[in-house]
C-alpha cells in the first residue's frame, strides 16, 4: 500500500497559489481566524492554518473572544470583522459554544470572504456543482488529494462515511461533480461495511477513531481518512486502522499527514482568491 501523504500536495497546491499571489500586485491578503474560547482542537487547527499560510507569504490575524461572549455581542464583533477592508478571509472555528447562533453568522459572512464555504451562498453553489464559489476546505481537500496524485475520480464507485454539513455532504457533492457514482453512509447505514467494501474510492468522515478496518476496504481501494480522533493511547488517529488496511487497500492517506496538511493549504488558495476577487 501507497501512503498518500499530505506534504507533497500542499506543495502543488502552493505553487498554484504563487502563481494567483502573482496577480495581486504586492498586496498581501490577510485571513481573519475568529475563535470563541481556548478549545484544544481549535488552538490546534488555528496554530496550523497560521503556519501554513506564513508559509505561503500569507497574513493571519485571530480575534479571539471569551466563551461568555453574548450572543449579540459576538454578532455585532463578527459584523465588524466582516466589513474590515483590511480583512480578504475569514475563518471560523466551529462548533461554536451552544449560546451562540452559528445559523445567524453563517448568514452574516460575506460570501466572497467565507473561504471554509458556510455560507448558504457558497454551500448552495457546491450542491449545483458550481465553481465560482468556496467549497469547504476539508471536502476541497479531499478531491485536490486525488487530483494531484492523477487518481481518477470520474465514473468510479465512491463511498463517503459521514453526512455532516462540514465534510461528508459537500464532499460527497464534490466527487458528484467529478463524476463520480456517489454513496453516502451513516449511522443507520445497514451493513456499513459491505458498503464500503464495494467502493474503489473511500472517504471516512465519521469522527470515530480507526472504526473502518480491512473488513471495510475492497482489493486495490484507494482510502482518504479524514477523522482526526485520538485513541486509547492518547495517540492521533483517523477513522481508518491504518496498519489492518495494508495488504487490501492501494493507497490510503495517513493521519496525521494526510488530508489536514492538504485542509490548510486549500485554505491559503482560497484566501488568494479571495483577495482576488476584491480587487476586481
Ligand atoms: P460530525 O460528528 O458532525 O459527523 C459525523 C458523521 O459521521 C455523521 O454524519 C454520522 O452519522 C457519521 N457517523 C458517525 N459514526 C458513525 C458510524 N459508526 N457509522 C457510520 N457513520 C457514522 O463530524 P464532522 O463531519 O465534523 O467531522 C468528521 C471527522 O472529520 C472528525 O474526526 C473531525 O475531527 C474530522 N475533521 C477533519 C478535518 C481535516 O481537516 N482533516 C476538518 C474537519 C473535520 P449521522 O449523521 O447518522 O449521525
Amino acid at each position: 500500500m501507497i501512503a498518500l501523504k499530505g506534504a507533497q500536495v500542499s506543495a502543488a497546491i502552493k505553487e498554484q497559489a504563487e502563481q494567483e499571489i502573482k496577480k495581486l500586485k504586492g498586496k498581501v491578503p490577510c485571513l481573519a481566524i475568529v475563535r470563541v474560547g481556548e478549545r484544544p482542537d481549535d488552538l490546534s487547527y488555528e496554530r496550523g492554518a497560521k503556519k501554513k499560510l506564513e508559509s505561503f507569504g500569507l497574513e493571519s490575524r485571530s480575534f479571539v473572544f471569551p466563551e461568555t461572549i453574548e450572543n449579540e455581542s459576538f454578532q455585532k464583533e463578527f459584523k465588524a470583522i466582516n466589513e474590515n477592508p483590511e480583512i480578504d478571509g475569514i475563518l471560523l472555528l466551529r462548533p461554536l459554544p451552544r449560546h451562540l447562533d452559528e445559523k445567524a453568522i453563517e448568514k452574516i459572512i460575506d460570501p466572497q470572504k467565507d473561504v471554509d464555504g458556510i455560507s448558504p451562498e457558497n454551500i448552495a453553489k457546491v450542491f449545483a456543482g458550481d465553481e465560482t464559489g468556496f467549497a469547504p476546505c476539508t471536502a476541497e481537500a479531499v478531491i485536490q488529494m486525488l487530483k494531484v496524485n492523477q487518481i481518477p475520480i470520474a465514473g468510479k464507485r465512491v463511498t463517503v462515511v459521514g453526512r455532516s454539513m462540514v465534510v461528508g455532504k459537500p464532499l460527497a457533492m464534490l466527487f458528484l461533480k467529478e463524476n463520480a457514482t456517489v454513496t453516502i453512509c451513516h449511522t443507520k447505514t445497514e451493513n456499513l461495511n459491505e458498503t464500503c467494501k464495494n467502493a474503489q474510492i473511500l472517504a471516512a468522515a465519521a469522527g470515530k477513531a480507526k472504526m473502518l478496518n480491512q473488513d471495510a476496504v475492497g482489493e486495490g481501494a484507494i482510502v482518504l481518512d479524514v477523522g482526526i480522533n485520538v485513541d486509547e493511547n492518547g495517540k492521533l488517529c483517523g477513522d481508518v486502522d491504518f496498519e489492518s488496511i495494508g495488504d487490501k487497500a492501494a493507497m490510503a492517506t495517513p493521519v496525521p499527514g494526510g488530508v489536514g496538511a492538504v485542509t490548510t493549504a486549500v485554505l491559503a488558495l482560497h484566501l488568494v482568491r479571495a483577495a482576488l476577487s476584491r480587487m476586481d
